[in-house]
């Protein structure tokens, strides 16, 4: 075992951490905390730290830490066969089965399903997929792809512009320039208060049309959202949105992608969102929940409407360029197979609704009242708080002064892991689906504890 300070050292000159400050991080500033083991809903760190996650890491480890069944699977995988690829003549019994449990789970007229390894690369897939899809319907202008400000839809350069963040295109001369962003189902945050859902909805859609008239619907591919704002600030959409979202689209052939990599597999209290909120998607794009992140896995679920044209298209124009070494990893694969029979048989998609409802209406009726709470929202596994400097006027701390952040390195003193949102000043919670009502209990009064020395 490598002394602690050892260990720091390597790390502060070595370690390039994602979504980091790094200046602050190679000053010692934010120091790394190593983690060392897991069970149930909470890490151990290495000081002996047992800290309650409440975001499921990314909100990723939908089962749970420490789970034997997807560890076994995963090493009788390594032990049988670690590797064999996907392309042209070949697969695995794992990869092939977990397509078949995929499909028996996906929502209805979906085809086939294309695996990757992260979210990121699903939806690059998927973007590719349209275009290619567009190609071979003579289509060639109609390539323009629509995203929501403040979705979440990975980090590469296709998928870093679908992202409606700032933070994500800040010096990265991102958006491309195929995307372009329409307004986020984003209620609390509405320019005009007086507002009611629906008239809220019609903006959305007023805003939409607006977009789609501007840029030319001849030249618009297709739509991505996630059924629920994640990253952006957990933001579930007004009643009616989904629907008349899709109205539109369908008016102008515009194909819609489903950002399930957060909500797939059960967050939402169902299989998937699309279920939840009535999405009719094209294509929907999985990744955390399929293997709760015991190993990397994704995919990109395809409709039968763009299966018929791919499938005839390769007839046309030979096979399909595009496939990761990686695509449909066994041991991914074997994780993914054992992930979902857990899910199956310990009911954790329920857990996921009533222990998740539970925990929201025990935030919300803990903090709704709070003066610097505006706003407690949430669906299943998901729950946010956003502050206000005034509750009256819905607005923002001075960004120095954001309590978000604050309020979740106290919360994290006393064992609870919640996230604070890389936009706006939100704190966020995703834990696993093995959520009991007493450790919901536990978030609720902590953060309450936490939040009430902020008056
Ligand atoms: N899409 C959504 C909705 C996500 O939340 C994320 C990651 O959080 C991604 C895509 C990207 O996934 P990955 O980080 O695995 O590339």
């Amino acid at each position: 075992m490598l002394k602690n300070d050892q260990l720091d050292q390597w790390d502060r000159e070595n370690f390039f951490h994602p979504s980091t400050h790094l200046a602050q991080h190679a000053r010692g500033e934010s120091p790394t905390r190593i983690v060392t083991g897991g069970s149930g809903c909470h890490i151990v760190d290495r000081e002996g730290n047992k800290l309650l996650d409440a975001f499921a890491g990314l909100y990723c480890v939908n089962v749970g830490y420490g789970r034997k069944e997807i560890a076994e699977a995963i090493a009788d995988q390594a032990k049988e066969l670690a590797y064999y690829h996907s392309y042209v003549g070949h697969g695995t019994e794992a990869s092939i089965t977990l397509a078949k449990m995929i499909l028996d789970r996906a929502p209805k007229n979906m085809s086939k399903v294309y695996f990757g390894l992260g979210g990121s690369d699903a939806n690059e897939t998927n973007v590719k997929l349209i275009w290619y899809y567009n190609n071979i319907l003579g289509r060639p202008e109609k390539k323009k792809i629509i995203s929501r400000w403040r979705g979440y839809h990975g980090s590469g350069l296709m998928t870093g512009s679908l992202t409606g963040l700032e933070l994500f295109h800040k010096k990265f001369d991102l958006p491309l320039e195929q995307v372009v962003h329409t307004e986020a189902p984003y209620f609390f945050r509405r320019e005009n208060a007086e507002q009611t859902e629906s008239e809220f909805v019609a903006h959305c859609v007023a805003e939409l049309e607006t977009l789609i008239s501007l840029e030319g619907a001849d030249t618009i591919a297709a739509f991505i959202g996630e059924p629920i704002l994640g990253t952006g600030g957990i933001v579930p959409p007004p009643a009616g949105y989904w629907a008349a979202i899709q109205e539109v689209l369908k008016k102008h052939d515009i194909l819609l992608v489903a950002d399930e990599v957060v909500t797939g597999f059960g967050r939402l209290g169902t299989m998937f969102g699309s279920e939840h909120y009535g999405i009719e998607p094209d294509l929907i794009t999985i990744a955390k929940g399929m293997t709760s992140a015991y190993a990397p896995l994704s995919g990109s679920i395809v409709g039968e409407k763009m299966w018929t044209v791919l499938e005839k298209g390769t007839d046309e124009n030979g096979p399909i360029g595009h496939g990761w070494t990686y695509s449909a990893h066994p041991i991914g694969a074997a994780a993914g197979v054992a992930n979902l029979n857990l899910i199956d048989s310990l009911g954790l998609i329920e857990n996921a609704g009533t222990v998740g409802s539970y925990l929201n209406v025990q935030m919300r009726q803990a903090l709704h009242e709070h003066p610097h709470v505006g706003d407690v929202r949430g669906e299943g596994m998901m729950c946010a708080i956003e502050f206000v400097a005034d509750k009256e006027k819905r607005n923002f701390f001075d960004p120095a002064q954001k309590i978000g952040p604050q309020i979740a390195a106290g919360l994290l003193e006393k064992g609870v892991i919640g996230r604070a949102m890389p936009q706006g000043d939100i704190l966020g919670f995703a834990p696993p689906f093995c959520l009991t009502k007493e450790e919901a209990d536990e978030v609720v009064s902590k953060t309450t504890d936490v939040v009430k020395s902020f008056s």
